[in-house]
């Protein structure tokens, strides 16, 4: 038996980071990242602004090179190819293979604006992964079902308040059949009022068995959804562990500093 072979009844990870480390000039921004996330499970990455969350999930789906460590997603090691113990650069387009299976849902939504919703979200189906017309329009139909706007399918993102937007953009990401659907901040530019909505369909994802990594200041989703919970400063992990053990009773000072000026 291989030594990679799965073990009966053991939990997979989805997501394998060991050792990563980033930096933008001399800010060492990420500095020493390990962190897994097993398929099925949603784990919610809390801590101060500048603390480098944005930057671990930019590394995960390869929008950022890791100056050192490893991501496997699903298996797969991001942006290298392995041969005789050595590690290979990936060419751009084998990069974009991989990045393929992993859906990112941004604070800012960043729909294509002369494009309607269901445009929207048929854009990468065809043009990315070739698929016919009336296969990626059947699915976005579904899609916008799911996220419970297919009334504003023709509507044009300014037609459209900014949770609906935000909806479409997580349909448009699970357009292209995610393993792994990464968020960063997807509420935190939304009017109060708006917040629920995205947060339903983010619930509703976690229930369909989905791995997710969101980056959020909803405590409550993060405790309600949430597996496991991960306290990030300065570019490390602080403290991980199961989401509402970890909120109800955090065990590092900075943590528990943390959670008492957000909560
Ligand atoms: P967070 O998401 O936790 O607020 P970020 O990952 O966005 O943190 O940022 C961590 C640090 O990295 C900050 O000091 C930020 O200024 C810096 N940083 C982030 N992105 C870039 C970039 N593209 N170029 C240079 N510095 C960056
Ligand atoms: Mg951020």
């Amino acid at each position: 038996m291989s030594a990679n072979a799965p073990v009966a009844g053991a939990a997979r990870p989805m997501v394998d980071i060991t050792g990563l480390h980033k930096l933008y000039g001399k800010n060492h921004v990420l500095r020493g990242i390990d962190l897994q996330v097993n398929a099925g499970e949603v784990t919610c990455i809390i801590g101060p602004s500048g603390s480098g969350k944005s930057t671990l999930l930019r590394c995960v789906n390869r929008l950022e090179a890791p100056d050192a460590g490893r991501v496997y997603v699903d298996g797969v090691l991001m942006g290298y190819r392995e041969r005789d113990g050595k590690l290979y650069d990936l060419r751009p387009a084998e990069v974009a293979r991989q990045r393929r299976p992993i859906g990112m849902v941004f604070q800012r939504f960043n729909l294509f604006q002369n494009k309607t919703a269901i445009e929207n979200i048929i854009e990468a189906p065809m043009r990315v992964a070739g698929e016919p017309k009336d296969v990626a329009r059947r699915r976005a139909v579904e899609l916008l079902e799911r996220v419970g706007l297919m009334e504003h399918c023709d509507h044009y993102p300014v037609q459209l308040s900014g949770g609906q937007q935000q909806r479409v953009a997580i349909a448009r990401a699970l357009a292209m059949q995610p393993k792994l659907m990464l968020f960063d901040e997807p509420t935190s530019a939304l009017d109060p009022e708006l917040v629920g909505e995205v947060l339903d369909v983010m619930r509703g994802l976690a229930d369909s068995g989905m791995t997710m990594m969101v980056v959020t200041h909803e405590i409550g989703f993060a405790r309600e959804v949430g597996d496991h919970v991960v306290f990030m400063a300065d570019g490390q992990v602080v403290e991980r562990g199961d989401a509402r053990e970890l909120l109800r009773n955090p065990r590092n000072s900075r943590t528990k500093q943390f959670l008492d000026a957000v909560l």
